[in-house]
Parts: structure tokens; C-alpha cells; sequence
């Protein structure tokens, strides 16, 4: 069993920024990710509002960044899901995975959230034959190509911009007939001349053969159902915490997001939680850094006081 003075769950920016912290403060730590190091950015195109970038970076660049300084400084990766924690009667905490159990003084949880899906027919059956939630990662297949993007907010606008660069259409539908996104996004989305917008509208169902051939849309307010060509489907309708596993162990919001004292302690102490795990958490890379930070600090001084 392996033994870390702190341990931090999830790879994202929160993550990679408190491993670096805690690391360079000379304190053992381990960061376990079970997907990309990076989380949300890694999948993400150009990211214009990160300080210190006036040109954008794009969102994998900065990821391995992240995780190369991260490493620099001797935090030890294991690329691998932590499937159950428990505070353990000797002091600490104990950490399963599917690598065996590990053991921590304090914890750090930065576990994020993931993508929501719509759970309309044929979406499963299609995810990743038409279906996707990631403009980075499947937009070049769609060259050419009519595409709907579904939601209203920052993410389905600037996914929904970037996706102009291979296919010949991209059509918004939106269940309001306002979009939440940031004024500037509006404004390149309503001017960019490969982009529409169905309003008041939601996709009903996903159907092809084999591949995504149409979609069900119906109007929310007349009620009027019709059918949709498109070759792809991209979702981008918000997002729900991962902390199915930590139900029981730290206080959590009815929504499932990790519940502190307004910064970064949980009801657990020596269990600190970072980015968009936590509730009330500000949505963007910059503030899942800082609070990284501020988990890293909080965990740094918890651990003078054991
Ligand atoms: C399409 C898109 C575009 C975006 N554009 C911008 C932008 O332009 N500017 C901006 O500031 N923000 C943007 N964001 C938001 C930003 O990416 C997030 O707010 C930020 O990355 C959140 O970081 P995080 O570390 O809290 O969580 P995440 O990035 O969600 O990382 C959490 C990590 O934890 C891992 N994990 C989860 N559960 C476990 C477990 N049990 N064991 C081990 N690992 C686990 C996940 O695999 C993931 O890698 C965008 C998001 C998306 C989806």
C-alpha cells in the first residue's frame, strides 16, 4: 500500500494546479485521473480568456503543459478511477482503485463534472456515429456536412463556431428563444454566415441507419413536430458533477456537487474541494486554478496541525 501525505482526485485544471502547489511545497502527493490529464480543457478548442495567452491557447496545449509542470516538481500521476475513499480509523484516508489501495493524509477532491446527455432516443444507439459531445475531438469528420449543435450557452456557441471550420452548416437549437452564452459569442455566432438557429425547439429524437441521417425536433411553444437532415448531432447541454462515489463519505448539494464552507474546506477535515466538483464553483478554467491554489494551501496548513 502506498502512502502520500496528499492525495487529489482528478486531473483537471483544479487538480493539476494544487498538485503542483502541494508538490513544490515539498509534500508527497499523488493525482489520480481516470481519463486525460487536462479534464474539460483537454477537449476544449481555443481558450481565450486564460491569462497570459493574448492569442488564445488551445485547450490540449495547455493540458500537457499543466501536467508536465505538475510532474517537474514530483507529483507522482497514477492514471487510474478512484472507485471509493473513507476516513480510516488509524488517521488519514484510504483510497480504492482498481491499482489497489492508497493511503493520505488529506485529500483534495477535484473530480469535475461531465457532460450531460440529452436521453432522447437514438442518442446512445449513435454516440460516436454522428452523436458527440466534443467539437475537438470529432469536428473533422464532419467536412462537408450538415450538423445541429443542441444548447444555448458559452459551450454549444463557441463549440458550435468552431465546427464552422469543416462542416457547411451548423444549426443551433435551443429550447428558449434567448441563448445564455457571453455577449461576444452571441455576437460572432449571429454573424457568422454558416451558422442558424432554431428557437423554442428541442430534439425529440436522433434516428439512421447505422449513422446520424435526421432528428425529431418539436417546437416548445406551438407544439409543431418536424423532421431534421443532419449528419451530426453535437450536445452541449451542461454538465453533471462526478461524485456518485463520494456520496456518504463529504456533504454534498441536492444536485450532487461537493458542499464546503464557501472556499474550499468540506465538512470532512483534512478533505478540501477544488474546481467544478464544488458547489457554487465558478465555471472556467482561471477560477478552477485558483482554487486549486487555495485547496493546496488549506491542505498544506492542515497537514502542520497533525
Ligand atoms: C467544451 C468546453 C469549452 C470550455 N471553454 C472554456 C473556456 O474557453 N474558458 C474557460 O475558462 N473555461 C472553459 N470551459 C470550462 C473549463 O474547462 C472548466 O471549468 C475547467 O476545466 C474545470 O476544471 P476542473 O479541474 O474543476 O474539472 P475537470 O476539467 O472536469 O477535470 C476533472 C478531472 O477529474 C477526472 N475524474 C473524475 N472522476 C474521477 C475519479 N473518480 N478518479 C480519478 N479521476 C477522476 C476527470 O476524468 C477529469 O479529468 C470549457 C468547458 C467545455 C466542456
Amino acid at each position: 500500500m502506498k502512502k502520500f501525505q496528499v492525495a487529489i482526485l482528478g486531473g483537471g485544471g483544479a487538480g493539476l494546479t494544487a498538485s503542483l502547489y502541494t508538490s513544490r511545497a515539498n509534500l508527497s502527493t499523488v493525482l489520480f485521473e481516470k481519463l486525460t490529464p487536462g479534464g474539460q480543457i483537454a477537449v476544449t478548442d481555443l481558450v481565450e480568456n486564460y491569462p497570459g495567452f493574448p492569442e488564445g491557447v488551445l485547450g490540449p496545449d495547455i493540458a500537457m503543459k499543466m501536467e508536465e509542470q505538475a510532474k517537474k516538481y514530483g507529483t507522482v500521476i497514477e492514471y487510474q478511477e478512484v472507485k471509493k475513499i473513507l476516513s480510516a480509523s488509524q488517521g488519514g484516508f484510504s483510497l480504492e482503485t482498481a491499482g489497489g489501495e492508497f493511503r493520505a493524509d488529506s485529500v483534495i477532491l477535484a473530480t469535475g463534472a461531465s457532460f450531460r446527455m440529452l436521453g432522447v432516443p437514438g442518442e446512445r444507439e449513435l454516440t460516436g456515429k454522428g452523436v458527440s459531445y466534443c467539437a475537438t475531438c470529432d469536428g473533422a469528420f464532419f467536412k462537408g456536412k450538415n450538423v445541429l449543435v443542441v444548447g444555448g450557452g458559452d459551450s454549444a456557441l463557441q463549440e458550435g463556431i468552431f465546427l464552422t471550420r469543416f462542416a457547411t452548416r451548423v444549426t443551433v437549437v435551443h429550447r428558449r428563444d434567448k441563448l445564455r452564452a457571453s455577449p461576444i459569442l452571441q455576437q460572432r455566432a449571429k454573424e457568422n454566415p454558416k451558422i442558424d438557429f432554431i428557437w423554442d425547439t428541442a430534439v425529440e429524437k436522433i434516428e439512421g441507419q447505422g449513422k446520424v441521417q435526421r432528428a425529431q425536433l418539436k417546437n416548445l411553444k406551438s407544439g409543431h413536430e418536424s423532421e431534421f437532415p443532419v449528419d451530426g448531432v453535437f450536445i452541449f447541454i451542461g454538465h453533471d458533477p462526478n461524485s456518485a462515489f463520494l456520496k456518504g463519505f463529504v456533504d454534498l448539494d441536492e444536485k450532487g456537487y461537493v458542499k464546503s464552507d464557501g472556499s474550499v474546506k468540506t465538512n470532512v477535515p483534512g478533505v478540501f474541494a477544488a474546481g467544478e466538483i464544488r458547489a457554487g464553483a465558478t465555471k472556467q478554467l482561471v477560477a478552477a486554478c485558483g482554487e486549486g491554489c487555495e485547496a493546496a494551501l488549506a491542505a498544506q496548513e492542515f497537514l502542520e496541525h497533525v
